[in-house]
Parts: C-alpha cells; sequence; structure tokens
C-alpha cells in the first residue's frame, strides 16, 4: 500500500488556492467570484457551483448539458434551465 499525498498544511492550501484563483482570474474572470466563495468555506451552493464550473472549465453550457448523470452533484448542478438549485455563479 502506498502512502496517499494529503493537503493538510494551511500554507500550502492557501499557495495552492492563490494559485487557482490567479489561473481563474486569467482565463475565466467572471468566474473568480464564485471560487471566491467557495474557498470562504460558508456555503454548501458556492461549494457546489465551483466543483461545477471546475469539472467543466468554467464553461456553463457544458454544466448545463452534463451528460454525467451518475456524478453526486448532478441534480444540484448549477445553469439548469429549470433554475430550481441553481444560483448565478
Ligand atoms: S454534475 Fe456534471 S458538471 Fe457538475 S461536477 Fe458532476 S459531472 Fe461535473
Amino acid at each position: 500500500m502506498t502512502a496517499e499525498k494529503t493537503c493538510h498544511d494551511e500554507t500550502e492550501i492557501d499557495a495552492k488556492r492563490a494559485a487557482y484563483l490567479q489561473d481563474v482570474a486569467t482565463y475565466a474572470p467572471s468566474k473568480l467570484t464564485a471560487f471566491k466563495r467557495a474557498y470562504a468555506g460558508s456555503s454548501l451552493r458556492a461549494a457546489i457551483n465551483a466543483q461545477c464550473l471546475d469539472c467543466m472549465q468554467c464553461d456553463v453550457a457544458a454544466i448545463r448539458t452534463c451528460t454525467a448523470p451518475c456524478c453526486p452533484l448532478f441534480e444540484v448542478r448549477p445553469y439548469q434551465k429549470s433554475d430550481r438549485n441553481s444560483s448565478e455563479v
């Protein structure tokens, strides 16, 4: 059994998040607030929104038409046409 690499060091987490936010600011600046909200850690909705954005490289249309119904977030993903679980992110 190999040791699994973990990410529990706060300094390492902050550095990784800062680098990630820089990438978002560069490639999808309109989604930067969504990731900042998620990293604040006070909203499950924000975390779900950011996870789907990450999954689909911030492509809103791809999230809307996600083809992974087995994903645990599928039913609550943002940008669904019914808008029942969505919020602007
Ligand atoms: S619901 Fe779809 S877009 Fe969201 S994380 Fe799952 S696979 Fe990715």
